[in-house]
């Protein structure tokens, strides 16, 4: 059976994930800003909270730990390049290990360039990737702790995932993540049939996550380094593609 997967949206734009596995019962949140809308969810679905999945050490991403940590008995596992900076941390993980939720297992994989420590967890048979603030749906996570090389290879490691992986990241950023896109690739007609079904989602309140691998590639300037008209916009033909995707991302920053 699949994993059951609950979307919370909480404070301006962030997306709290319950993953629930019907069989083993087990259930875990990934990223709680909040403990209270992720209790208020346990509480109606009569389901227990086993583990905390967090992907790095922000404050809407781990905000939720020890509350929820106290009030379950959860276990929380994080990266262990992280641990000083995750809240009640148990589980230490690196690239490649794997955890479980029942029979389901999650890869681990480091994606540091937002945060040193950022790791992102893909359900490999439910093609589900928790990925935090690292990819977002035509956007990518601003660069704090580490640099655009770093982000370049954290990005190509998710851009390299089954096509038709869904993408859930943490943040509603969609619909201002293609405005800009839209700045370095005019004509990119897949991209602009994405805005117009991302504007009427916006204008109905509704979300736009997940996404997938093959929207991103197909929409994503952050993945579309090797574009020709995107080089061309920029005037940046025949430049290595991280020095494209540098540009790309400053440009991002003064958006
Ligand atoms: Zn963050």
């Amino acid at each position: 059976m699949m994993l059951e997967i609950i979307q919370i949206p909480v404070l301006n734009d962030n997306y709290i994930y319950l993953i629930h596995d019907p069989v083993s019962g087990e259930t875990a949140v990934v990223d709680p800003a909040l403990a209270q809308p992720v209790l208020d969810v346990l509480d109606e679905k009569q389901w227990q909270l086993t583990h905390i999945l967090n992907t790095h050490h922000h404050v809407d991403h781990i905000g939720g730990n020890l509350d929820l940590k106290e009030q379950t008995g959860c276990n929380i596992i994080g990266a262990k390049n992280d641990q000083h900076r995750i809240p009640g941390i148990d589980i230490l993980v690196e690239e490649n290990d794997q955890i479980s939720l029942g029979t389901h297992q999650a890869i681990i994989i480091e994606t540091p360039g937002h945060t040193s420590g950022h790791i992102v967890f893909y359900f490999t048979e439910d093609s589900a990737l928790f990925c935090g603030d690292t990819l977002f749906a035509m956007g990518c996570g601003r660069l704090f702790e580490g640099s655009a090389e770093q982000m370049w290879l954290s990005l190509n490691k998710l851009k390299s995932l089954p096509e038709l992986t869904q993408v859930y990241c943490t943040h509603e950023y969609t619909q201002s993540n293609g405005r800009f896109a839209l700045t370095v690739e005019p004509n990119n007609k897949a991209l602009i049939a994405r805005m117009e079904k991302v504007n009427q989602q916006r204008n109905h309140g509704l979300a736009t996550i997940p996404s997938t691998i093959e929207q991103e590639k197909e929409t994503n300037p952050f993945f579309r380094a090797d574009s020709p008209d995107l080089q061309k916009k920029l005037k940046m033909q025949n430049e290595p593609l991280v020095e494209i995707f540098t540009e790309i991302r400053k440009r991002k920053d003064r958006f």
